[in-house]
């Protein structure tokens, strides 16, 4: 019998505004959407918060014994500057500045989008379409729209009628913003758009002579506007009413507020049951952005090369750091918050090696039954990852005592115990163990550090002799260094 069938999720649902039972639309399946990176830049670490809660998400999801189709997309077309429908082409615009072909920008951040979620052991989604791949179905979708008489057509670009779609709909449903309001709030127009009112947005953009990234259409030659890919991906491989869509609280409006139009306005329903919105990473008390400049990219923190922490920190306290907190709450990056997450981490995975050789009793003083419950009602509130940990660290109180006599443990037990750990620890957080991964020896793994930062500091301070020779000598002892753009990590023999 799947865990789901016992264990019921609450998932706070963004359009009712209220923490839901979660019921698949088919039982034992669920079809999960998340908006992807827009691929012209390094994503930055708030990007992998986003992408992490989900992660995190979709792990639970299958540890339930769920069927989870999860869909995560890449806009590599489509996105204009300042998230507008005017203005350059966010990766076009990145290729005209290094003079090289927009594909090889998509390509050159897709392939750093990868590494960065592998380093951070993210589960590959079940696909990951991209914009450009789906044009045709684009297309489909923006004739429907015209055929329903919500889309109009001015000098070869299309555009939603907000106003018309919101007589018999409700634009704002997802945001709870009003018409009105919006009407209210936008400046008039200056006479330059092609559009009837500032609040519609487009659909299809006829291309200027100069924008490189450009498909026939029954309109001009151009491209889809940015909200309509993922309405189109989401369906095709979701079909057109599906459980779950996720992506960034930026993204509620006017993104996915657009994506519920579109479909409503194409295919006269609702497109998702659960709207599902993770909160922001802060830095220095603001938003992360690239915009702004007020960012870190993950391989600056894991090397430790930067202006903003004290030392490098391994992807899995990064990882920690992040399940610390609430997907649904703010969290600001720092190093005092890193460090504290550092010593958590260590003092976790310390606990998970002393597993292996507890001695057990024919009675326990701690009741496993009971805790294992506590840690699925954790997660089955609203994913809450950060009363999980709490609730990992009562097991942890409980293994440090077994080991120095003050408690005692069935064999029994220990064995649900170590199973429950192993399963929320590395299933669904996904934390990676660091001692397990090198050799299983804490006292070398710390001697093995403290030697690669020495190496570190000769690099730094130029005395590459001395760096040599530290390789070498360890190389020689059966331990290899590994450099990488993430930092240095060592394998034995
Ligand atoms: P973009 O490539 O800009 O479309 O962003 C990709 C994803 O990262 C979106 O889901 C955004 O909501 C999310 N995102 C951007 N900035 C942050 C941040 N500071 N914290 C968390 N998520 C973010
Ligand atoms: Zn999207």
């Amino acid at each position: 019998m799947p865990l789901y069938n016992t264990h019921h999720i609450k998932l706070y649902n963004t359009l009712s505004g209220e923490k839901e039972i979660f019921q698949p639309i088919t039982e034992g399946y669920v079809g999960m959407y998340v908006c992807g990176p827009t691929v012209y830049s390094n994503v930055h670490l708030g990007n992998v918060r986003t992408f992490m809660s989900f992660d995190m998400i979709f792990r639970y999801l299958k540890h339930l014994g769920y069927k989870v189709r999860y869909v995560r997309n890449i806009t590599d077309a489509g996105h204009l500057e300042n998230d507008a429908d005017v203005g350059e082409d966010k990766i076009t615009k990145k290729a005209r500045l290094e003079a090289i072909e927009p594909m090889e920008i998509v390509q050159r951040y897709t392939v750093d989008f990868h590494n960065v979620l592998t380093t951070f052991n993210f589960l590959p989604p079940s696909i990951e379409p991209t914009a450009t791949g789906h044009i045709i179905e684009q297309i489909e979708l923006i004739q429907s729209i015209i055929d329903n008489g919500f889309g109009y057509t001015v000098n070869g670009s299309v555009y939603f009628d907000v106003h018309k779609y919101n007589e018999s709909n409700e634009y704002g449903i997802l945001s709870k913003r009003k018409l009105e309001d919006l009407i209210h709030n936008t400046r008039a127009l200056d006479g330059q758009s092609d559009k009837k009112n500032p609040q519609d947005f487009a659909l299809w953009k006829k291309a200027e002579p100069t924008h490189i990234m450009r498909w026939p259409s029954p309109w001009s030659d151009g491209f889809p506007g940015w909200h309509l890919e993922c309405t189109a991906m989401s369906t095709k491989y979701l079909g057109d009413y599906f459980d779950i869509h996720g992506g960034g609280m930026d993204l509620k409006f006017p993104h996915h507020e657009c994506e519920i139009a579109q479909n409503q306005a194409s295919k006269g329903q609702a497109l998702v049951k659960y709207w599902m919105h993770a909160n922001m990473l802060e830095l220095n008390g603001a938003r992360m952005s690239k915009s702004t400049g007020n960012y870190i990219n993950p391989a600056e923190l894991l090397s430790g090369d930067n202006d903003i922490m004290s030392k490098a920190y391994n992807p899995s306290v990064i990882r920690f750091f992040m399940m610390q907190a609430s997907y649904r709450s703010v969290l600001d990056l720092t190093d005092d918050g890193l460090a504290a997450a550092e010593k958590g981490f260590h003092r976790l995975m310390d606990a998970i090696s002393l597993m292996a050789n507890l001695k057990t009793n024919s009675s326990s003083s701690f009741n496993v039954s009971e805790w294992k419950q506590k840690c699925y009602d954790a997660m089955n509130d609203d994913f809450n990852t950060p009363i999980l940990i709490a609730t990992l660290f009562e097991a942890v109180k409980f293994i440090n005592q077994i080991k120095d006599g003050s408690a005692s443990v069935t064999p029994e037990d220990l064995a649900i115990l170590k199973e429950t750990i192993d399963a929320f620890v590395f299933d669904v957080l996904g934390l990676v163990n660091i001692s397990k991964e090198s050799t299983g020896s804490d006292k070398l793994t710390g001697a093995v550090e403290i030697l690669i930062n020495l190496r570190k500091e000769a690099r730094l301070n130029k005395d590459f002799a001395l760096s040599d020779k530290i390789r070498n000598e360890l190389a020689e002892a059966g331990i290899q260094l590994n450099d990488s753009r993430e930092g240095t990590t060592f394998t034995t023999n």
